[in-house]
């Protein structure tokens, strides 16, 4: 087994993009909750790639609201944007503006998160395999014991297909009496701040007498593990997701067991693309990768799917190699 080892600095890679130019094309992206760490990433890669096509970059943040998000959607079509990339804050509450969208034929990418709406093209990765991802690492860790489960905001997908991946993982412990679930709440708007007073809620009501946690992002194993903290804790297998320094640095610690890397440097190249394949005219079906994916409200959408990695002790070179972290800054906390 290879364990990483923090030592000398190594090179951060830098993004390239090749799509065709489109000199006049304008999109807009619309940010549901731009202050979580991983969507800079996102955005730096989606401007890359639009930058490499010649074609122009305008945002919005929604900061959490899915009203702000419709009037955020609004003026980037009043902007006259060609195309749109939409991470959703509600899956359901975005649908009027894909409306408004497609009443101009603005094409719209729901990116990462579903928006249950086959007129808009599904972008994201394989959320199911991230759930089953955080999973395996943590019933690696915990093949027994009282397993409490933090899943991600009620209004995003992502939460179900996440927790639907971890159950499939965690059904067989479950049903020989290995493992059982103690605790198991959402997190409103997947802040920090709500799966902390969660998991100190869950500790109070089971006298500590918990072995495991399955968090679905690194945002809410931050707030967990204050939690964990809190009691004396720390140390007991939690998951999370999206590489995030802080919780790359406590997987080097070892405080989480797991973070589910998924390149957002790729996911945002590709909605760069898409994005200006879509406004040039290209049609959903014809996006290379393309395939049918069937939403959990029954709709038939266009999808690509992007692959995630699991990263632990043992892989954290993965990420340093990759240039997603320096080893300086993965150290940091070690
Ligand atoms: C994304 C995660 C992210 C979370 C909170 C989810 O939809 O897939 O990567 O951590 O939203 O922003």
């Amino acid at each position: 087994m290879k364990l990483f080892a923090c030592a000398t600095a190594i090179f951060a890679g830098a993004f390239i993009g090749t799509a065709a130019l489109a000199q006049d094309l304008t999109v807009g992206v619309s940010w549901s909750n731009f202050q979580e760490e991983r969507w800079k990433t996102d955005e730096a890669a989606i401007k890359a790639a639009l930058d490499a096509a010649g074609a122009k970059y305008v945002s919005a943040d929604a900061q959490s609201s899915s009203a702000k998000q419709l009037t955020d959607i609004e003026n980037l079509i009043a902007q006259g944007v060609d195309a749109l990339i939409v991470l959703g804050q509600d899956t359901q509450a975005v649908i009027p503006a894909v409306q408004a969208a497609a009443d101009e034929e603005i094409p719209v990418i729901a990116y990462d998160r579903l928006i249950e709406d086959p007129r808009a093209f599904y972008l994201t990765f394989d959320n199911v395999e991230v759930g089953r991802m955080q999973a395996r690492a943590v019933l690696a860790a915990a093949p027994e014991g009282n397993y409490v489960m933090i899943k991600g905001s009620p209004t995003d997908p992502n939460a179900d297909f996440l927790r639907g991946g971890q159950q499939e993982v965690l059904k067989e412990a479950i049903d020989a009496g290995k493992i059982k679930i103690v605790g198991e709440a959402y997190t409103d708007g997947w802040l920090p701040a709500n799966a902390q007073r969660n998991m100190e809620q869950i500790l109070t009501e089971q006298g500590n007498k918990v072995d495991a946690v399955v968090a679905s992002n690194d945002g809410t194993a931050g707030g967990v593990v204050a939690a964990l903290t809190a009691q004396g804790m720390q140390g007991i297998p939690v998951s999370g997701q999206d590489g995030d320094h802080a919780a790359l640095n406590r997987v080097a610690a070892g405080t989480q067991t797991v973070s589910v890397w998924k390149d957002a440097r790729e996911l945002g190249k590709a909605a760069g693309e898409i994005a200006v394949a879509l406004a040039k005219g290209t049609k959903m079906e014809e996006i290379p990768g393309a395939v049918k994916f069937k939403t959990p409200g029954g709709n038939e959408m266009n999808a690509v799917f992007l692959s995630p990695l699991p990263v632990t002790k043992d892989n954290l070179a993965a990420v340093v190699d990759a240039g997603w972290i320096t080893k300086d800054a993965l150290c940091q906390g070690v």
